[in-house]
């Protein structure tokens, strides 16, 4: 939130900058098992943000980094430098770090890491075109690539913020929304579970905002959810078929 006033009106007639309703999510695409070489890999597009998603393992820890009782989890959140208007520098910003952590504790509860004592998991998740929601888009398909790469889950990931525009509370926010909007917050969840496994916000929501906010990111998490399982059962019929 750049806590400017937007050059054009976020909310008006019911409808957004983008002519979206307040639920309508982006177009969002998803693809699993794009890379070769991972053992786990899926595509993710929400509206003009993308990115891809690696996964390895479980296999051998580097020297003096496993765990007696479980595998470690690693995630790393970069953004390329061609995925921002500007181009970005291709070191680790401060906010990647902090997004890789974030992204590895909205993780670490689902996937069964106890199954793989002494082992390592990585997931690399790099945004190839940034449009705001990239750290939900970033959870979502580093859920996928995890299931790809067969390693067990008590559940997907799905995530989506939810934004304040102009007064007005809406779905799954763009870069826009997100620059000018008065609150964005991003949540993940895993659905069968019914657990939140993510939650941030920034800026202000009075307790029944947040109350509706968080009731609208749950709307648009289970869709997302149901287009996760989609793309996971697409993958597997083309095992099959080839
Ligand atoms: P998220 O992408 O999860 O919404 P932020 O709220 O931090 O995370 O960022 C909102 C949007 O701002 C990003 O999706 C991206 O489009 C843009 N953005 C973030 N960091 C940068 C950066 N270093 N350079 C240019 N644009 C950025």
């Amino acid at each position: 939130m750049s806590g400017g006033k937007a050059p054009f009106p976020l909310f008006k007639d019911g409808k957004r900058h983008d002519g979206r309703g307040p639920l309508d999510l982006r177009p969002i695409e998803m693809k699993v098992g794009i890379l070769h070489n991972a053992n786990g890999s899926a595509w993710v597009k929400f509206g003009g943000t993308e990115v891809i998603a690696a996964a390895y393992g479980p296999r051998e820890p580097p020297k003096f980094m496993s765990l007696p009782d479980r595998a470690l989890l690693r995630c790393r959140y970069h953004m390329a430098p061609f995925s921002t208007d500007e181009r970005k520098s291709p070191a680790p910003s401060r906010r990647e770090v902090e997004l890789s952590k974030v992204i590895r504790e909205a993780l670490e509860p689902i996937v069964l890491t106890q199954l793989f004592p002494r082992t390592v998991i990585d997931v690399f998740v790099e945004v190839i075109r940034a449009d705001g929601g990239t750290r939900t888009a970033a959870i979502t398909a580093a859920s996928l690539a995890l299931a790809d790469a067969g390693i067990p889950m008590k559940d997907l990931v799905a995530g989506v913020a939810v934004g304040k525009v102009d007064g007005h509370l809406v779905l799954d926010i763009d870069q826009i929304e997100d620059n000018y909007g008065e609150a964005d917050m991003p949540v993940a969840g895993a659905v069968s579970l019914n657990k939140v496994v993510l939650l941030q916000l920034n800026g202000k929501l009075s307790p029944k905002e947040f109350d509706e906010a968080m009731k609208m990111a749950w709307i648009g998490i289970k869709k997302i959810y149901e287009m996760e399982k989609n793309a996971l059962k697409e993958s597997i019929k083309k095992e099959v078929v080839f």
